[in-house]
């Protein structure tokens, strides 16, 4: 988890007469790709036409208009065959909202009335009408018809980028492979984009956990985030490289850079194979200390790479993306397909299932969560379900029903003190005594655990450590809280240190609360991914390390080439420093002198 100081870019001549660009950023996901650059942000709003019409052409500009409306609901009805194919109907059917808009003829009528009386171009009136029962909609108390203003603007943007004959870009609607470049990637977009056409991210803002990059390498492609206004700078179809190992966007690269990139491709196959074969071999050190590796993942559809790349179970189910791209609530049974199904493909290896932790930088619609003023310290994740009982307890008992096949085990996201996790114990309690009332069966020894995220649990863990079965660290959150830095914002990302002393006590003091009261403590932040950070966490005596899958076998190598006895020392020695980026580069120096070749960090 390397952080920077934004540097700047830098420009030379490449063979053809264009100018090869490299843009830093922060390399968030690994591997390289090089290919065709893939606008995501059409804001066609500086470009719209202005001009005056005879009324001889009004007929041809309502033609025009009629012509755009039919393309824009055909392009709709592609996307929502597409999703429905992809994701199941019902997340189709948000896109039912959006037909609605093209359908409205007192819409249409306005448009057409204005356009005969004004005599202008019907670009200029089609925006003018549809901002304004955009902002009639903004402006009324009511979340659900308030969404309507955000359908109005999304369809409008699709009928004036067809009025002007733009191509209009859509994740879901890609033909060819392409880099994704863009200011940031929203949760919705990644759910619903074509999976096997995106080769590669680059974005302008954004963190190593920021959504978008833990969702790269849950794809297992190439990424680098925090690039401030690239997504201004490189032009659709360009030829890029994303370099995800040292954090590079080449803009237009040269015959020598591609020279270059294309002898690292074979480099980074033949590593590759090399850390297939330890897929199968656990992560112990030269003298016989292990250390259980798990994986990360946002969806069922994640398992077969959390298998292929060895880790030995799931430390981190991340759920809220199942409430996403729906105007209605997952119901229970679709809770439990998704939970069973997961639990069934890893059994018996153990699944650790957070429950949802909407808020920060994941936002969802149809829960009415209105966007905080500080969305990382507002109304989420277990907060708003101990608000929000009757949602609450469908995604308990889902678990439930699934933990029968007997390797579940479930956490609650953002603890912040005693209160919480007794207030969901009580509505866990309540769930458990209305299964055993109706004949469900489920698992009665399920460990339930508390996600260790907000200074005030770290300091107080040895308190929680009674009420739980298990701690998780989440290290995003811990890191961001503790020194007050937003993780999701590119410009602070240099403060962002996980090799803080503030932060390495923290996480001591946790492990040893945990340990002190029998119960195990695992990891599951991004910091567990990065292997010399993830050797200052087998020191201060962590049991599991949960990360992105791409992630374990690089962790296998390291931790298989070392013996326990250097990370112990290595402990001594950076426990009593003062500068974080000391004791990122010390334990860097370890790793690199058992394991020279890494080449993902
Ligand atoms: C964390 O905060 O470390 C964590 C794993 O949770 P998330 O990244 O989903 O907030
Ligand atoms: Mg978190």
């Amino acid at each position: 988890m390397t952080t920077r100081p934004p540097r700047k870019s830098r420009s030379k001549k490449s063979d053809s007469k264009t100018l090869e660009e490299v843009y830093y950023g922060i390399p968030v996901s690994p591997g390289f790709v090089i290919g065709k650059a893939f606008k995501l942000d059409s804001d066609v709003s500086s470009e719209i036409p202005n001009y005056s019409i005879s009324p001889k052409q009004v007929p041809l500009e309502i033609a025009r208009f009629e012509a755009a409306l039919t393309k824009t609901r055909k392009q709709i009805k592609e996307i929502q065959n597409k999703i429905a194919v992809a994701m199941g109907t019902e997340h189709a059917e948000i896109f039912n909202a959006h037909l609605l808009v093209i359908e409205d003829r007192v819409l249409i009528e306005e448009v057409i009335k204005n356009v005969q009386e004004k005599l202008v171009n019907v670009e200029i009136i089609f925006i003018e009408v549809s901002n304004k029962y955009a902002q009639i909609f903004d402006k009324i108390d009511d979340e659900y018809l308030r969404e309507r203003s955000s359908d109005i603007k999304d369809v409008s943007r699709r009928i004036i980028q067809n009025l002007m004959g733009k191509e209009s870009k859509d994740l879901s609607q890609l033909d060819s492979e392409v880099i994704v470049v863009s200011y940031d990637i929203a949760p919705s977009e990644t759910a619903t984009m074509h999976k096997e056409k995106v080769a590669g991210f680059a974005t302008d803002i954004g963190s190593r956990t920021s959504h978008t990059a833990i969702m790269a390498r849950t794809l297992e492609i190439p990424a680098v985030v925090g690039l401030h206004d690239v997504s201004k700078k490189i032009k659709s179809d360009a030829t890029i490289i994303v370099d995800g190992n040292r954090g590079l966007v080449i803009v237009n690269p040269s015959k020598k850079t591609l020279e270059r990139y294309g002898k690292e491709k074979t480099r980074l196959d033949v590593y590759e194979e090399e850390l297939a074969q330890l897929r199968d071999l656990p992560a112990e050190t030269q003298d016989g200390y292990r250390i259980k590796i798990a994986a990360n993942i946002e969806m069922a559809e994640d398992v077969p790479s959390v298998i292929s790349h060895g880790a030995e179970e799931i430390g981190l189910y991340r759920t809220e993306f199942f409430y996403m791209n729906r105007r209605d609530l997952p119901t229970e049974d679709e809770h439990y397909e998704a939970y069973f199904t997961v639990a069934k493909k890893m059994y018996p290896k153990p699944v650790v299932i957070r429950t949802l932790d909407i808020g920060g930088d994941k936002f969802i619609s149809q829960l009415d969560v209105p966007q905080d003023m500080n969305p990382f310290l507002g109304w989420r994740a277990i907060r708003f379900c101990l608000a929000q009982p009757e949602i609450f307890k469908v995604q308990l008992r889902a678990i439930l029903r699934a933990s029968a096949l007997g390797n579940l085990k479930m956490m609650y996201p953002m603890i912040s003190g005693i209160g919480e996790i007794r207030h969901a114990n009580r509505l866990l309690e309540e769930v458990k005594q209305d299964c055993i009332k109706h004949g469900i069966s489920f698992d009665k020894s399920m460990e339930v655990g508390a996600m260790i995220e907000v200074p005030s649990a770290a300091i107080t863990a040895d308190l929680l450590a009674k009420e739980v079965d298990f701690f998780s660290i989440g290290t995003n959150d811990l890191i961001q809280y503790s020194m007050a830095v937003d993780r999701v914002n590119e410009k602070i990302a240099y403060l962002y240190k996980p090799t803080h002393p503030a932060v390495l006590r923290l996480i001591r003091s946790i492990v040893d609360a945990g340990h002190k009261h029998n119960i195990w403590v695992g990891v599951c932040g991004e910091m567990a991914s990065e292997p010399a950070l993830a050797l200052l966490l087998m020191g201060l005596g962590v049991d599991e390390l949960s990360c992105s899958s791409v992630a374990i076998p690089e962790l296998k190598k390291v931790f298989r080439s070392m013996r326990y006895t250097d990370i112990e020392n290595l402990l001594n020695i950076v426990m009593e420093m003062n500068d974080p980026d000391e004791i990122h580069y010390t334990a860097q120096k370890l790793v690199n002198e058992y394991v020279p070749t890494l080449m993902h960090f």
